[in-house]
């Protein structure tokens, strides 16, 4: 299986490579040459664990690891760090079935990603014989910063530094950044929102001067965000197996479709969807679930994505982004895997804020829903599945609830609905929907709140929150991320 650009650049890259690369060097992102076809029956798999799920779909990408290299990175990934064996857990209430994916260390869906990303990439290095120490250099919305700190806490040979907007992610979320340990992390606050934090990451990664800088400290730079194959991939995964364990719960019959609902924001879940269908799962609808940044929204229903618009702060912040990286992907599918047509279009965006695609493209998007919630629509569903059934959701998977309600009510095909994130996350959210009065000053104490009321064990990654120092405390200005990164590597 090769790698290659979706601008255009035809140099080919191994799996590791790309894994190590994260970004072509034309700014575009990696594509596989061809999707593969899952060559092991639904039936067959639907009695396997996630882990040898997982290691069916990723030995169909990551084809120059061997075996061993492959069930060594998922065995040290998928284990005790998740709070259930299952990995994912897949619970039906209130007659709706909820695939959650935030058993893992930091409560968001970017663990199930995160937790293998570091052994792949050091697994890579070690295969391409190179001896650089790798700087791992990201945005992020809330979540994935975490999610990245934590995996490459103190891994040999890396450094990772982690821009958020300042301002623009959940109190619970920055506290958990800013105490992070690990002699080789750094957190920065960015003023600005997630779009200029994505935006300035993506401009160095693709400056020759930063590199070489770099390079002369020894160090290269790699990418955790979603754009990196190394975090695509592993999430194809649980949609292959959501849908065989609805299998063996008899809920649906091998073959028969099943629409996946997911809150999306930079699109990197839901286009692991897609390739899961691509290879062969009976996914029916895929329902792109929007919070008030609907530009995807507006997108699938008008062919024209434009992000000449105000950016909105919401309950479900992990979801406020512009410009959704990973739709790129599905563009350039959809013209064919023709790079030429999709560097014009990118580059349209990048110049006049928008772009427009043809009939055949959103012909070839047709199974995509596209459904948005407001923040009104998204606290009356959690108040809606708490009240119907004692189940608490947090606010970016009641995006999803919501588009997944009004998505039944024209069709009749079973959904999953993926949920990303604990409440626990957001709680101060949460809480306000079910009841206002429930609301206090300290994030941590509404925590205990949150456990009387649903009865779900509060996760360590809050209960330890409590007595964690604060480590990093710098904010700077967009322009100024590249001497943060200067700073960081000097030392
Ligand atoms: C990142 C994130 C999303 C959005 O996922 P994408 O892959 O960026 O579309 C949704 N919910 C939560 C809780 C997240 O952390």
């Amino acid at each position: 299986m090769k790698y290659i650009s979706t601008r255009g650049d035809k140099t080919e890259f191994s799996s590791s490579q790309a894994v190590i690369a994260g970004l072509a060097k034309d700014g575009g992102l990696f594509v596989p040459k061809n999707l593969p076809v899952l060559d092991v029956p639904l039936e067959e798999l639907s009695k396997k664990d996630y882990r040898e799920i997982a290691y069916e779909v990723m030995k169909l990408f990551f084809t120059d690891y061997t075996k061993e290299e492959l069930c060594e990175c998922i065995n040290r990934a998928y284990d005790k760090k998740f709070d259930t064996d299952k990995i994912a857990s897949l619970v039906k209430r209130g007659g709706q079935h909820f695939l959650e994916l935030f058993h893992g260390p930091t409560i968001a869906f970017k663990d199930m990603a995160l937790s293998i990303l570091p052994h792949l990439l050091k697994c890579a290095l070690k295969k391409n014989g190179i001896n650089d120490r790798v700087l791992i250099m990201t945005a992020t919305s809330g979540d994935t910063g975490k999610a990245a700190l934590e995996a490459f806490d103190s891994v040999e040979s890396t450094r990772i530094i982690v821009f958020y907007p300042k301002g623009g992610v959940s109190p619970i979320q920055e506290r958990q950044m800013v105490t992070q340990t690990g002699a080789n992390t750094k957190v920065i606050g960015v003023k600005g929102n997630f779009d200029d934090c994505q935006s300035k990451v993506k401009e160095m990664f693709s400056d020759p001067g930063l590199a070489q800088e770099l390079s002369s400290n020894g160090f290269r730079f790699s990418s955790a965000n979603s754009i990196n194959i190394g975090r695509l991939i592993p999430q194809v995964v649980y949609y292959v197996y959501a849908y065989v364990k609805m299998m063996e719960a008899n809920e649906i019959s091998e073959g028969e479709a099943l629409n996946f609902v997911v809150p999306t924001g930079n699109f990197g879940n839901i286009l692991a969807a897609f390739y899961a269908k691509k290879m062969g799962v009976p996914v029916g609808k895929l329902v792109c679930a929007s919070n008030e940044n609907k530009v995807l929204y507006d997108f699938f229903n008008t062919g024209i994505y434009d992000r000449r618009r105000e950016f909105i702060l919401t309950t479900s912040p992990s979801m406020d982004i512009l410009i959704s990286s990973n739709l790129e992907r599905l563009i350039y599918h959809s013209l064919g895997d023709d790079a030429q047509k999709n560097a014009v279009l990118m580059d349209r965006l990048f110049e006049d804020g928008f772009y427009e695609v043809g009939d055949a493209q959103r012909e070839y998007m047709k199974d995509f829903v596209a459904i948005f919630a407001n923040g009104q629509q998204v606290s009356d569903t959690i108040k809606h599945y708490y009240d119907s059934c004692g189940y608490v959701i947090d606010t970016h998977t009641a995006v999803a609830a919501y588009a997944n309600l009004k998505n039944m009510e024209n069709d009749r095909t079973k959904s999953v609905v993926v949920s990303t994130a604990s409440p626990y996350k957001f709680t101060r959210y949460v809480l306000s929907s079910i009841d206002p009065s429930l609301v206090s000053d300290d994030d941590l104490e509404m925590a205990s709140t949150l456990y009387d009321i649903s009865k779900v064990e509060i996760p360590k990654a809050i209960s330890l929150l409590k007595d964690a120092k604060v480590i990093h405390d710098r904010v700077c200005e967009t322009s100024e991320m590249p001497d943060m990164v200067r700073e960081f590597i000097r030392n």
